[in-house]
């Protein structure tokens, strides 16, 4: 008997092609997510490559100790494709020819105007206790079967293809419809924060973050943003709503002005959105951000953006003093130049250190309004990957702080 209360899973890709290194095993990563989404914590992912016994086994051990183990690659219909043969195997039956997924392989060819290849026919086979999904943009149909465990609840097993776009649609239409646990709501939200580090920001989230907390609250960083992701399990949408309403206001509470977004926000969609319900107009100039700073602002569409200039190094106006001084003074020029309420600039970057204890490197952005200038000194150490993004949203940032009529808080 299949258990509502079922919650633990476990994924196993199969392809040689993903434990050789050839390909990236994201249909793992995907079916987290998904399954994530649906309140299942996924326990295990194991990858494994075509071959019968290493197949058995590992969906041996999957099975002794998941609660749902889903199946990704190896239902093709060529010989090192054994999904179907290691089910069957694995319960010990035999595969059985399913003449209805017979006729559908036979007539998705047909519809195709080509003959079916003999060696599809092995795709209509299944072990006996097992039931096809179907597939209705390839050729292999999925298995989903109940498999008896000794004194526990049967292990519920979907196998699918390992063709991302026909796992993806079986998921969602065969798989999820038949897992357990399908009478609680999960609602998530996020909130995202910039200008500080993630070891800062968990700081100041002290017991939010804690892991058996309800709701949960999990913290994520992608280029020097961190966003904060709330998932809330209950009995009814207003329930978890009313979880989310109350997390997001404690983190807000703790974080204050570093919170400035939600959901998919950029930190210049929430600018942008204030400048133009104030009327107000920006303009940028940057060199060492090969022009990262106006392609965030171009993304955010709007009107309030006049354009920027991006300059290459050489056209930096070095040797008029200091860095600061120079992008102090570009602020200031480019501002009047375009009558913008606000310039933007960043500075050009020395040599970036090639490993990540190298001192850190510094760089310098400036904001002009109508009446100062501000400037700010970032310090770039860590991963020099995300360092344009990072300096470019510093700048951003400097406005938004000023828009709001305060200074940037815990400068990065
Ligand atoms: P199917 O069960 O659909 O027959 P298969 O394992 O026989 O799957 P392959 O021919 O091995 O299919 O792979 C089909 C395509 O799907 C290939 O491009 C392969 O790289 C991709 N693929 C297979 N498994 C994964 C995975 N886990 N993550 C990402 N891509 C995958
Ligand atoms: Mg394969």
């Amino acid at each position: 008997m299949a258990d509502a209360s079922l919650r633990l899973a476990e994924i196993v890709a199969v392809g040689a092609e993903l434990t050789s290194g050839a390909k990236l095993n994201t249909n793992s990563q995907w079916l987290s997510a998904e399954l994530s989404d649906l309140g299942i914590v996924t326990g295990w992912h194991t990858t494994i490559t075509d071959d019968l016994a290493i197949n058995v086994s590992a969906l041996q051990l999957a099975v002794d100790r998941a609660d749902v183990v889903l199946i990704t690659g190896g239902l093709g219909p060529t010989l090192d494709d054994l999904t179907r043969e290691a089910l069957a195997q694995l319960v010990n039956e035999e595969l059985v020819l399913d003449q209805e997924s017979l006729d559908l392989i036979v007539r998705y060819f047909e519809k195709r105007g080509r003959p079916m290849p003999e060696r599809n026919r092995i795709q209509a086979y299944f072990p006996k206790s097992g039931i096809a999904l179907a597939n209705p943009i390839g050729t292999a149909p999925g298995v989903w079967m109940s498999v008896p465990r000794p004194g526990k609840p049967d292990c519920l097993v979907g196998a699918m293809p390992g063709v991302p776009s026909e796992m993806y649609r079986m998921f969602h239409e065969q798989v999820v419809p038949r897992l357990p646990g399908r009478d609680r709501v999960i609602m998530k939200a996020r909130v995202n924060c910039f200008g500080c580090g993630e070891s800062h920001a968990e700081e100041l989230l002290g017991d939010l973050t804690a892991r058996d907390r309800d709701p949960e609250v999990g913290i994520t960083v992608h280029d020097a943003t961190i966003t904060l992701r709330i998932i809330a399990h209950g009995k009814q949408e207003e329930e978890c709503r009313a979880k989310i309403a109350s997390t997001d206001q404690l983190i807000r509470e703790r974080l204050g002005a570093l919170v400035y977004g939600v959901e998919d926000e950029e930190l210049e969609d929430v600018v942008a959105r204030e400048m133009r319900q104030r009327g107000l107009t920006l303009t940028t100039i940057e060199t060492g951000t090969a022009g990262e700073l106006a392609q965030r602002w171009f993304k955010t569409g709007s009107p309030s953006y006049l354009g920027g200039e991006v300059l290459p190094e050489c056209r930096w106006p070095h040797g008029v003093g200091t860095m600061e001084a120079s992008t102090y003074e570009l602020a200031r020029a480019t501002r009047e130049k375009a009558n913008a309420d606000f310039a933007l600039a960043i500075s050009p970057f020395p040599p970036l250190p090639k490993t990540m204890s190298a001192p850190p490197v510094e760089v310098w952005v400036a904001l002009a309004t109508r009446s100062q200038i501000i400037s700010e000194r970032v310090l770039l150490s860590g991963n020099p990957a995300i360092h344009q993004s990072r300096t470019a949203k510093v700048a951003s940032d400097l406005l938004r702080h000023h828009l709001a009529g305060r200074t940037r808080p815990c400068p990065t």
